[in-house]
């Protein structure tokens, strides 16, 4: 077609043609793809390396080592890592649907359930990347949540199996053209600010620990404690349309982030419920170490109110 004769051909990408751009960013940019040799449709994030001073070359290959450690339902997946001598290839699963974000701008705010479909999925790779992987993602918002696009709307039960990581939805109902929102799967994307916290192998933090200092410890905590924070922005964000913290200047901005200073805005805010609020207030918590953790996150009732009598499956 017209469109693909524009596109790009790239030297140490000939297994791919590339169809339309997606995405862009400050050093990449993002096309959908196929896989002409699997005929699979796949996203590739294309970085230019003329432009990367060494270290923000090696933080695209710390991108590529975390992202291919990662095997999760709520997480964008990395099937291959290409390089030529001008470009890296991140080659990712194609979420469909594009940024949540801009289901926000098309939908104003979500509703109570879609809010909680939303977000306990990230939840979900959060709690992955926390306490199985030992990542920190370090960039959790609306722009790097991607979601597949459905009809499918969430059942009110949910099926815990014990000592699985995962919970499983396998109730459900498609109602066309009222679904949830149109959004489905939720997956995060973007591994470019991410850092490996713990030692994948021996679940203990990187390093002799006996001997690591008091700051390093406490920064592994606080480091897990960003993503809860950012969490509670992008909760705060589905719910009422706005995010908690904004202003025109910088400085004011900072100033409020640092405070904790957001409100609960009317009238915006009046009907939703007090349960939401307190999940929100208790992310938003300028104390690292009073906000909530991710499994105290998904243990809140607002959470698991949908309904779910959690059944244990043995
Ligand atoms: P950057 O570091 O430039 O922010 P991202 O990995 O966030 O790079 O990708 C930029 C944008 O490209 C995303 O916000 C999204 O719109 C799109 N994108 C990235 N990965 C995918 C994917 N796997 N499927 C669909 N779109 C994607
Ligand atoms: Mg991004």
């Amino acid at each position: 077609s017209r469109a693909r004769s524009h596109m790009p051909q790239y030297p140490g990408l000939e297994q791919y043609q590339l169809l339309e751009k997606m995405g862009d960013g400050a050093f990449s940019v993002v096309y959908k793809a196929i896989d002409t040799h699997t005929q699979q449709y796949r996203a590739i994030k294309v970085v230019s390396k003329t432009r990367l001073t060494h270290t923000q070359r090696a933080a695209v290959l710390k991108e590529a080592a975390i992202m291919r450690q990662l095997d999760h339902e709520n997480i964008v997946k990395m099937y291959a890592f290409l390089e030529s001598d001008e470009r890296y290839f991140i080659v990712l699963e194609l979420v469909s649907g594009g940024e949540l974000f801009h289901q926000i701008v098309r939908l104003t705010y979500f509703s109570e359930d879609l809010s909680r479909h939303v977000i306990v999925q990230v939840a979900h790779a959060v709690r992955h990347l926390h306490e199985v992987a030992g990542v920190v993602h370090r960039d959790i918002k609306p722009e790097n949540l991607l979601y597949a696009p459905t009809d499918f709307v969430p059942s009110k039960k949910r099926v815990f199996r014990a000592g699985d990581d995962s919970s499983k939805e396998d109730e459900g109902e498609f109602i066309p053209g009222k679904g949830a929102g149109g959004i489905g799967v939720v997956k995060l994307a973007d591994f470019g600010l991410s850092k490996i916290i713990w030692d994948n192998k021996t679940m203990t933090p990187c390093g002799t620990v006996g001997y690591t200092a008091p700051e390093i410890v406490k920064d592994e905590r606080y480091s897990k404690s960003v993503d809860m924070w950012a969490l509670g922005c992008v909760l705060y964000t589905v719910l009422c349309g706005f995010p908690p913290f904004y202003d025109e200047s910088i400085e004011v901005l900072t100033h409020k982030v640092a405070k904790g200073q957001y409100t609960f805005l009317s009238p915006w805010w009046d009907d939703i419920s007090t349960s939401a609020k307190d999940l929100v207030s208790k992310l938003l918590t300028v104390d690292p170490e009073k906000r909530l953790t991710i499994d105290e996150f998904l243990q809140h009732p607002w959470v698991t109110q949908d309904g779910t009598v959690p059944v244990v499956e043995s």
